[in-house]
């Protein structure tokens, strides 16, 4: 992961309101400095209704923060009642919108066409997806992560042409991982993150799977981000749970230190 750059994300899931959202950015724009920057890109992917609260603090104190969505609809618009479109985020210049996050797929019945029809989306209005895959406990209990995964990234980027998946990044969450503070080992983390880049290396070209950032995500902390971050195919880390402690999160993105 020499060249490219790790990608720090928290995904607050349905928590903190709009005032509640501007609070903690600001603590966070406040803790983290240029060194912080230098290494690492931060961002930070709030529900909906705090977008443009954030947005505003991002623009109006020229943060370097970057903010993104949890979800977007297929569709650009249209009778979809209860939805938000890849327009509407665009216009609110948000950088990064997860897609396919495993409680969409578990809680909202998203499967690979609706996971490839959103990526699409985002990438219609230069979104740049943060796509999650990965197995629940089963599937690794049987000895089928590596498999499992692979099939969610071919079926999320069936049809992606290269110049769009060149830019996208894939958020390796085993199921089992996420919020219930059972981390994944950092070998179990290295093994189906180097089969994603092996994947895409098939799918497009070397060139482009060394180009693609891969996360991990999982019950990520700040006690345990270290021993992750060093294996050579992950290149980041989503973080739920532990984004909503803005000094336990500013500590993970110091990983190094
Ligand atoms: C997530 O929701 O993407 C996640 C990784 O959650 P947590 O860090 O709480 O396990």
């Amino acid at each position: 992961s020499t060249t490219r750059t790790p990608l720090m994300a928290g995904n607050w899931k349905m928590n903190l309101n709009h005032l509640e959202a501007i609070a903690h950015v600001q603590k966070l724009a406040f803790a983290l400095t240029d060194k912080d920057y230098a290494a690492v890109e931060v961002a930070v992917l709030p529900p909906f209704t705090d977008l443009r609260s954030v947005q505003t603090l991002v623009d109006g104190d020229k943060l370097k923060i970057k903010y993104g969505a949890q979800d977007v609809s297929a569709y650009d618009s249209g009778a979809y009642t209860g939805e938000i479109s890849g327009p509407m985020l665009a216009k609110l210049k948000c950088s990064y919108v997860t897609i396919g996050h495993s409680e969409r797929r578990q809680y909202h019945g998203e499967d690979e066409a609706i996971v490839n029809a959103k990526v699409k989306a985002a990438f219609r209005h230069d979104l740049t997806p943060i796509l999650c895959v990965g197995e629940g406990l089963d599937v690794r209990r049987a000895g089928n992560q590596v498999a499992h995964t692979l099939a969610q990234v071919d079926g999320a980027l069936g049809d992606v042409p290269a110049d769009q998946a060149r830019t996208i990044v894939i958020a390796y969450e085993p199921v089992w991982a996420i919020g219930t503070g059972e981390v994944a080992t950092p070998q179990d983390a290295q093994e189906v993150c180097g089969a994603i880049r092996g994947r895409l290396a098939e799918l497009y070209d070397q060139e482009l799977a060394d180009q693609v950032r891969i996360q991990y995500g999982g019950s990520v902390k700040a006690g345990n981000i270290a021993a992750i971050m060093v294996q050579p195919d992950v290149d980041g880390a989503l973080v739920g749970g532990a984004s909503l402690d803005a000094d336990e999160f500013v500590r993970i993105v110091r990983f190094a230190d």
